[in-house]
């Protein structure tokens, strides 16, 4: 995103519609600029139409800077995956796809927030600390496409210092291994400079409870059932087995 410091008349209106913060006035407080290491080209600027001049403009980034705006645009639609913004069609709608299979837990990272934003170095830092706990990760999630490495979690080097509002790391693994995949990421959350939460996805026995909820208990995880529930409202894509 850019600034036209010609047209910009310093009226400040647009300061506080950066999630970033990254709109800052000059020194002698006579235009708007933009930190172009903070912005993570996700658009509110330009499309609030806040400036009274449209000194806004919109710029289109060549790689790796284009994957800012793929991450922190909720109007794009990422390319690879074709789905806009940063998770898959089963973080969207719960349990279309029947990746959540008896047995097994969805392990959710959702890296970054507005206001602190995410850089991929430490997206990768949590991606490794999953593939160490041996879960798989999510075939068509944007954060999967970017790894060259699924075994380690290893991403693309080239995009490594680029920062976006948020990512999510989606994944399953065993029931059994989710005692590995909470130690892991105990492990390295002091390591990373943003914020990450965890959303752990799974089926319901028949009696209304949550096999994972002992797990997590014995673990000492803080466990709250207000999730999403599937009650039909998604069309399911695939059929039960059991
Ligand atoms: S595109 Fe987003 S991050 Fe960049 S300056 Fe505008 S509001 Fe801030
Ligand atoms: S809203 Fe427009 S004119 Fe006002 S400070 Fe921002 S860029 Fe400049």
């Amino acid at each position: 995103m850019k600034i036209d410091e010609k047209e910009c008349v310093g009226c400040e209106l647009c300061l506080v519609y950066c999630p970033m913060g990254a709109i800052s006035m000059d020194e002698e407080n006579e235009f708007a600029m933009i930190d172009e290491d903070e912005c993570v080209e996700c658009g509110v600027c330009f499309r609030s139409k806040v400036c009274p001049v449209d000194a806004f403009e919109e710029e289109v980034h060549s790689w790796p800077r284009s994957i800012r705006a793929a991450f922190s645009n909720p109007l794009l639609v990422h390319k690879e995956t074709r789905v806009p913004g940063r998770g898959t069609e089963e973080a969207k709608t719960n349990d279309v796809t029947g990746q959540f299979r008896k047995g097994f837990v969805g392990v959710t990272a959702e890296m970054g927030r507005p206001g602190v934003g995410a850089r991929f170095f430490d997206v990768e830092k949590v991606a490794q600390a999953l593939a160490r706990a041996g879960v798989v990760f999510a075939p068509n999630n944007p954060v999967t496409y970017l790894m060259v490495d699924q075994k380690t979690g290893q991403l693309n080097p080239e995009i490594i210092n680029e920062k976006v509002c948020s990512a999510m790391i989606e994944s399953t693994t065993p029931l059994e291994d989710l005692p590995k995949v909470i130690k892991e990421l105990k492990g390295v959350s002091p390591q990373i400079e943003t914020v990450f939460s965890l959303t752990i996805s799974s089926r319901l026995e028949e009696n209304g409870t949550a096999l994972c909820e002992r797990v997590l208990k014995d673990l000492e995880v803080p466990f709250y059932i207000n999730g999403k529930t599937n009650i039909g409202l998604g069309r399911p894509l695939f059929k039960e087995v059991s």
